[in-house]
């Protein structure tokens, strides 16, 4: 399931990304550019507001009306029936993150602090950007799953 969030949805697609969905964001697009990469990459479209895709006849998009983030997650996890996520991709640039095999690798790319306290880190394909086991990142992916099993069941 890929996604493509609109110009309202950069948190959304944040948390999309944590959650390991493959979403695209762009922070100025224009409409017809977003429906033209969600024809050509079969996306689905995120949007607050479908009056441009009425226009369109294009029907391959959810429509969000929370202004919550958690809230919009929850309305697409039903929407789509989600109860599974994959493991997190980058939440930058949405580049798939890769395990770093040797710890001394990640040396001279983290504060020595995050390099001494965890064994586990992942680079991310894309940007570079490294994550670890214990970041802020990791610890928000495991509450919002936590909140949503809470949800679902
Ligand atoms: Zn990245």
């Amino acid at each position: 399931m890929k996604f493509i969030a609109d110009a309202m949805l950069g948190r959304l697609a944040r948390w999309l990304r944590l959650l390991g969905f493959d979403t695209l964001y762009f922070r100025d697009i224009s409409d017809s550019a977003l429906l033209k990469i969600a024809k050509q990459e079969d996306r689905l479209v995120l949007t607050r507001d479908t009056h441009f895709l009425h226009f369109s006849g294009f029907k391959n998009y959810l429509l969000i009306k929370s202004n919550n983030t958690f809230e919009q997650l929850v309305e697409l996890t039903k929407a789509l029936t989600i109860k599974e996520f994959n493991p997190s991709r980058c939440v930058k640039c949405n580049g798939i993150l890769i395990d770093v095999i040797g710890k001394k690798d990640v040396r001279m790319l983290v504060p020595e602090h995050i390099y001494m306290q965890n064994n586990r880190f992942s680079r991310c394909e894309g940007c570079g950007n490294i994550y670890w086991e214990g970041s802020h990142i990791k610890r928000f992916r495991e509450k919002v799953c936590d909140r949503l099993e809470d949800i679902g069941g």
